[in-house]
């Protein structure tokens, strides 16, 4: 595996590359649902750049950003085991230079504001920079996003529709905990109890499905909800919206295409997870 620290380096590598690009972007402390992206980039052929870039801009919260995790030494190791060909690992000078537009101006129809967007001001806006610049950087035809991160994947959509045409998205499912609990970066700093409790989250998730298709939605939800906070989260949000735009359903028809979707606290840690219902319409 090659790593490298600049553009300039990583583009004079690429010169003579005639392959497919596939792409993935991470902040590192890397765990099994990062390395299910390599996993399914390796289906198809082409080279396979990963990223590890702590993006200051997306942390609306300062100890969030302090405590962040970082494992170089580890997430190298694991990108080389699991067939990694280029580590573009740049500094904040490399992503950022004096040129860059701070704001990356796209038609988000209103999805910037909702949910993480919301309860994160100027997360979003610093995703889509970092992201954009980094496709601008890597080039890639194909770019691979976590379920997880579902509105994140929806945003960077719209970015490639509208400022990257010939770059593909691939959204892989959300790898979990043997308790199904959404693996995360952030899980290393729930307390041993707090991380076997919190596979409650992926059971509500999943019950409230169960209950699919309703004309109740709302009892279930609350329900759902009541479990959760009862347990010692700090439930932000947790609602069932359609899938393609985020907005909230009162109502489940058969034939909906539907996202379950919820973001808590607990141990000053932000968690959040999603189910998609029918389960069949991942892409
Ligand atoms: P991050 O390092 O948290 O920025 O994540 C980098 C990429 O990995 C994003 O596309 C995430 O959605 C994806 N990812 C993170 N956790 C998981 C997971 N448990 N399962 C699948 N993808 C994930």
């Amino acid at each position: 595996m090659i790593v490298s620290t600049s553009v300039y380096t990583l583009q004079q590598i690429l010169t003579n590359n005639s392959q497919g690009i596939h792409f993935i972007p991470t902040m590192g402390a890397l765990h099994q649902g990062h390395l299910e992206l390599i996993r399914q980039a390796k289906k198809t052929p082409g080279l396979i750049i990963c990223s590890i870039f702590v993006n200051p801009k997306q942390f609306n919260d300062h100890i969030d950003l302090l405590y962040y995790p970082r494992t170089l030494a580890s997430d190298i190791r694991l990108l080389k085991q699991n067939g990694c060909d280029i580590l573009f690992l740049p500094d904040a000078k490399e992503i950022y230079p004096e040129n860059q537009p701070d704001y990356i101006d796209i038609q988000s129809f209103g999805l910037e504001n909702v949910f993480e967007g919301a309860f994160r001001p100027g997360h979003f806006k610093g995703m889509l920079q970092v992201v954009s610049r980094l496709l601008s950087i890597v080039n890639p035809s194909v770019l691979f996003m976590g379920q997880k991160d579902y509105q994140q994947q929806l945003l960077v959509r719209y970015l490639l529709e509208q400022r990257f045409p010939n770059i593909r998205m691939v959204m892989v499912p959300t790898v979990r905990e043997s308790n199904g609990l959404a693996m995360s970066s952030r899980n290393e700093r729930l307390s041993t109890k707090t991380r076997e409790l919190a596979g409650l989250i992926y059971e509500q998730l999943l019950e409230i499905s169960k209950n699919l298709p309703s004309d109740e939605i709302e009892i279930n939800v609350q329900e759902a909800k009541n479990k959760i906070q009862n347990a010692g989260f700090d439930v932000e949000y947790l609602e069932i919206v359609n899938a393609s735009d985020l907005s909230l359903k009162n109502i489940v028809n058969p034939d909906d295409h539907i996202l379950i979707c919820c973001a808590l606290q607990i141990e000053g840690v932000r968690l959040i997870d999603n189910i998609l219902w029918p389960p069949s319409h991942i892409n």
